[in-house]
């Protein structure tokens, strides 16, 4: 089953001598965990997007499920979501009891049909989880109104979507929000996740959430039950590094989706939404035969992957009931999608020997 590494794989993370010197003092500190380094994280990050509080956790999936928690969704409640995403998006709604509504997404966007969650509102509803997929903004007007008009909580999954705008505020700036710092994200901490929020009380929640319960301070009092979801100080200097420049990744991730784009002109393959205010995780296009395609560019030793298939569809899935043609927009869409090697510092050249292999393989 050993297979030889690929020679472009599907992402890379651009890591230097900042990154480097940053953890070898914490790790000369002594503070390995809960130190003034993943405040100092938090802080930054909190900044750059915009809002009032960050709260470091061990990844994005963590923080995706202390977001809910702390807004208080429990059993029985049901959060509306994509099924056009990573599974971590919904999977965090079942770690809190509650059901996942999905709702079909929009052809063009990826991202959840505005249009479509009215009817999807029913009185056990508590929340809208709209993702910003791929890095591209979802239309947050239509969900807030629906949010207010129904009295509903609005957390957003910016996983994906560091960077990103709508209406020229930041992505992550509309509700409490989630990011994550795996290798195949922009900013990356190895592994790592951030909640962002506005609200002092969800702060504490989260804050005590993440560690072990504990609100009030004391080491063994633990009035909640609590996780251990903590980011640690070595990784938070690695994200601090990381947001440093995120200006020049977020600047190269363009160039090389600029240069993807340009040379697949003229082929039959569908190449990715250019909207305002996107900010670029992966590039996914669209094929005829995905699956053939796929299976000759990895031959190619060039990786690339199916994103997403649809979540409802996943086994967990399928044993709670959903099953095949409910979705048809994503299932269309997940049929067809293939993601391309793509990472902050790829060089033209491997982008036009990708393209060129491509071409070969349709
Ligand atoms: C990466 C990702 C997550 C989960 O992040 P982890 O850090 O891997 O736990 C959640 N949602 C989306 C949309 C993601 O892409």
């Amino acid at each position: 089953m050993t297979q030889s590494a690929p020679k472009i794989p599907l992402s890379k993370p651009l890591i230097g001598e900042a990154e480097e010197e940053l953890v070898i003092r914490v790790l000369r500190s002594g503070r390995l965990a809960r130190g003034p380094v993943t405040r100092t994280f938090e802080t930054n990050l909190a900044r750059y997007v915009g809002m009032k509080h960050g709260l470091a956790v061990c990844n994005g999936t963590a923080a995706l499920h202390l977001a809910l928690l702390a807004h208080g969704i429990k059993p029985g409640d049901k959060v509306i979501t994509t099924p056009f995403t990573f599974v971590a998006s919904a999977n965090c709604i079942l770690y809190t009891g509650a059901r996942p509504v999905f709702v079909d997404i929009d052809r063009q966007t990826y991202n959840i049909d505005p249009e479509k969650i009215g009817e999807a509102i029913d009185r056990d509803t508590k929340a809208i989880l709209p993702v910003h997929v791929f890095g591209i903004p979802c239309d947050m007007k239509p969900i807030m109104e629906l949010c207010e008009d129904h009295h509903l909580t609005l957390i957003e999954d910016a996983c994906e979507a560091l960077g990103a705008t709508y209406d020229d505020k930041a992505v992550g700036s509309f509700s409490t929000s989630c990011f994550s710092f795996y290798p195949n994200k922009p900013v990356t901490t190895g592994e790592g996740g951030m909640l962002l929020t506005n609200s002092d009380d969800v702060a504490a929640r989260v804050d005590a959430l993440r560690n072990q319960g504990r609100l009030g301070g004391e080491w063994l009092s633990h009035e909640l039950l609590g996780y251990n979801y903590r980011l640690s100080d070595i990784l938070a200097a690695v994200g601090i590094a990381q947001l440093r420049r995120i200006k020049s990744i977020l600047r190269r991730r363009q160039e090389v989706a600029d240069t993807y784009s340009r040379h697949l002109q003229g082929t039959n393959v569908r190449t990715p939404l250019i909207t305002e205010g996107r900010s670029w995780f992966a590039y996914v296009v669209e094929v005829e035969k995905r699956d053939d395609v796929a299976k000759k560019m990895n031959e190619r030793r060039i990786e690339c992957k199916p994103y997403f298939p649809p979540v409802h569809l996943q086994p967990p899935y399928r044993s709670l009931g959903f099953k095949e043609g409910e979705f048809p927009v994503c299932e269309e869409v997940s049929r067809r999608v293939l993601a391309l090697p793509f990472y902050s510092q790829m060089s033209r050249t491997e982008v036009r020997f990708v393209v060129s292999q491509l071409k070969r393989c349709l």
